[in-house]
């Protein structure tokens, strides 16, 4: 079959790391196609990032009205506060919908086509689209890239969709529900098990979380969770540690603790046990690639063991995030366009939009010990930040856990090898701690630096001065 089209550049994935790469191999004037079968913008933007992070705030919202009602603790009262999540779903669809429209908006202004489809690789240089209004198209191409993302991982006994009774969800699902479960069980204590467990139970529900681990959000140090594990204990939110799921009962989900088998009530269980990479059902298989366990192995430019064959974003490996995808797609289409990038940052920030947030950026000091490091460390708690005070205590401030910044350095030169905070809005530090981190900044730069007041960005300065020996509201 002679192909429809020909193209320099064909990537499969419209998501952070497809329609970025896209989007810069249009600006470097390549002739681009992204093909995806459903709106632009992936599993981030369609079921992901930004549908999660519309529920955690209007959770927020909810839990500071009804906080308000209760106890009036700025003086400013409600009534009945109630919640219509239909509404709330239809408010965070319209948000969506308008990025989707922006994402697509924004590849025809760098002169990137989209191709609604879904794609088939015949080989590495051709890709056959099942399109959306039912025909095929071929669509022969110079380089292919692959960044088809992640699937969230199923659990034996616990099917998602109609396998599982619609009791079992993905966090697809989760984020669509039109009504509150009155008892939700959430199987994994995660990124996505914790974000929406506590906007869910915000919202309303009782929910217990099943966490395999001995803590919830295992790959962080225990000072950064505590303050999260003790605010969902003021949510009541349950947190069952060393448990597993066995399987779904009438009445709920059975679970292995250290205690022996139980049984967690609930209407509904969400399942959120990591995500796997996208790698089978579209012909990858016939290229052969070299893999790196379930992930599509790739050198720093993003190439593949094939010729004109890169891959980016989650199908490549950890961590799946959105913003290391973005970067992966920048650097395939310059390298595509000949230009000398690589993919090799010195740290990629991470966020976990719990209540309180957590961010990471770097090593902690545990890390950095591993490393065989020797590091100064130095913690403001924000207790002692005046605006964290203004922000109040009470709902969504973390119920009271007022958490702290930390900085990293190694002993030597000062240089800072990672910042962390958690905190009541410390998502947005994440900027200045990338940035800290990126450029080798020492603690004296940051200490040195002016930080406006009253901001929380303060305590970012006083981590560092705190890493010196001389902080100066402590
Ligand atoms: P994806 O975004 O998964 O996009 C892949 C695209 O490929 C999809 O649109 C899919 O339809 C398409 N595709 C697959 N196969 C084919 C085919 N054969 N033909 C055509 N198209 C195909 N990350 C963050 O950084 N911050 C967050 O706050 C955050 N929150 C999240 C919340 C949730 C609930 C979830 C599930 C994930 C979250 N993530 C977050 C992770 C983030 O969504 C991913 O890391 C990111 O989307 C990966 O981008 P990607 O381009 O690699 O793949
Ligand atoms: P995760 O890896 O964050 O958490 C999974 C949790 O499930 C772990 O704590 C693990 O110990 C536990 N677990 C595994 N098997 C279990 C079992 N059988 N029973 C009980 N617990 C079990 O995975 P996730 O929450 O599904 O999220 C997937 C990925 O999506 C994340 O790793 C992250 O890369 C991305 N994500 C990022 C954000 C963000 O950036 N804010 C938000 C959501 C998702």
């Amino acid at each position: 079959m002679a192909a429809d089209r020909h193209v320099q550049v064909l990537i499969i994935g419209g998501g952070p790391g497809g329609y970025v790469a896209g989007i810069r191999a249009g600006q470097l004037g390549l002739d681009a196609v992204v093909v995806d079968g459903q709106p632009m913008g992936g599993t981030c933007l369609n079921v992901g990032c930004i549908p999660s992070k519309a529920l955690i705030h209007a959770a927020d919202e909810y839990e500071v009205a009804v906080e308000q009602a209760t106890s009036a603790p700025l003086g400013i009262s409600v009534s009945d506060p109630r919640v219509d999540l239909a509404r709330v779903v239809a408010w965070k669809d319209g948000i969506v919908g308008r990025l989707n429209a922006g994402v697509a908006g924004l590849l025809a202004k760098a002169g990137a086509s989209v191709v609604e489809g879904w794609a088939s690789i015949v080989d590495g240089k051709t890709v056959d689209v099942a399109t959306t209004d039912g025909s095929t198209q071929r669509i022969a191409t110079d380089h292919l890239v692959i960044a088809t993302g992640s699937d969230p991982v199923e659990l034996p006994g616990l099917p998602f969709g109609d396998a599982g009774a619609g009791r079992v969800l993905s966090s697809t699902e989760a984020l669509d529900l039109t009504e509150v479960p009155d008892h939700l069980a959430v199987v994994g204590g995660g990124y996505i098990g914790l974000e929406l467990g506590t906007a869910l139970a915000k919202l309303g529900s009782s929910v217990t979380v099943v966490e395999a681990e001995g803590r919830i959000l295992p790959q962080y140090d225990r000072g950064l969770t505590a303050p999260v594990a003790t605010n969902l204990r003021r949510l009541g939110v349950e947190v069952l540690t060393d448990t597993r799921a066995a399987g779904l009962t009438d009445d709920g989900l059975a679970v292995e603790g250290p205690n022996g088998p139980a049984v967690v009530a609930a209407e509904q269980v969400l399942v959120t046990v990591g995500r796997r990479p996208k790698v089978a059902g579209f012909g990858l298989a016939h290229l052969g690639l070299t893999m790196d366990g379930g992930f599509i192995a790739v050198d720093e430019r993003g190439h593949t063991s094939m010729r004109n064959v890169w891959a980016i974003g989650d199908v490549t490996g950890e961590p799946m995030l959105a913003h290391r995808a973005m970067k992966q797609g920048e650097v395939v289409a310059e390298a595509i366009a000949g230009k000398p990038a690589a993919f090799e940052p010195e740290a990629i920030p991470a966020i976990v939009f719990t209540d309180p947030e957590i961010v990471t950026v770097g090593l902690d000091p545990d890390q950095a010990k591993a490393r065989d490091l020797e590091v100064v460390v130095g913690r403001f708690p924000l207790s002692a930040n005046s605006r964290s005070m203004t922000l109040g205590d009470g709902a969504s401030g973390g119920g009271g856990q007022r958490g702290f910044v930390r900085a990293v350095a190694r002993a030597d030169d000062h240089l800072i090898v990672g910042l962390q905070a958690v905190g009541r809005s410390v998502a947005e530090l994440s900027a200045a701690f990338g940035l800290a981190v990126e450029m080798g900044a020492r603690l004296e730069d940051i200490g040195d630096t002016i930080h406006a007041h009253p901001t929380i960005g303060e305590s970012l300065a006083e981590s560092a001065l705190a890493a010196l020996g001389h902080a100066l509201h402590i």
